[in-house]
């Protein structure tokens, strides 16, 4: 994710200071027949006025939107496998 200027959510001030990163781990269960974890960095902001938040990032939401779609097909074609078994 690129530095982007973020709005502290105490004091509307927009700041790109960096507190920290924390690895994150995002689950996948099936993926292409793997087993699948993303690792992501994730970053956190500091505000002038102290306040800590982390980054803003629609790429989990979206990611895990993906997973669970993708868990759903899995599941339909398993079921469809046993019927033709
Ligand atoms: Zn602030």
């Amino acid at each position: 994710m690129p530095i982007r200027p973020h709005k502290c959510p105490q004091c509307g001030t927009f700041t790109t200071h960096i507190h920290d990163y924390r690895m994150t781990k995002i689950k996948h269960l099936k993926f292409s027949e793997r087993k699948t974890i993303l690792f992501y960095r994730k970053r956190r902001y500091r505000c002038t006025c102290g306040k800590r938040f982390a980054e803003q990032n629609p790429i989990v939401e979206r990611y895990q939107r993906f997973s669970k779609e993708w868990n759903q097909m899995a599941q339909v074609r398993a079921v469809k496998g046993k019927t033709f078994k």
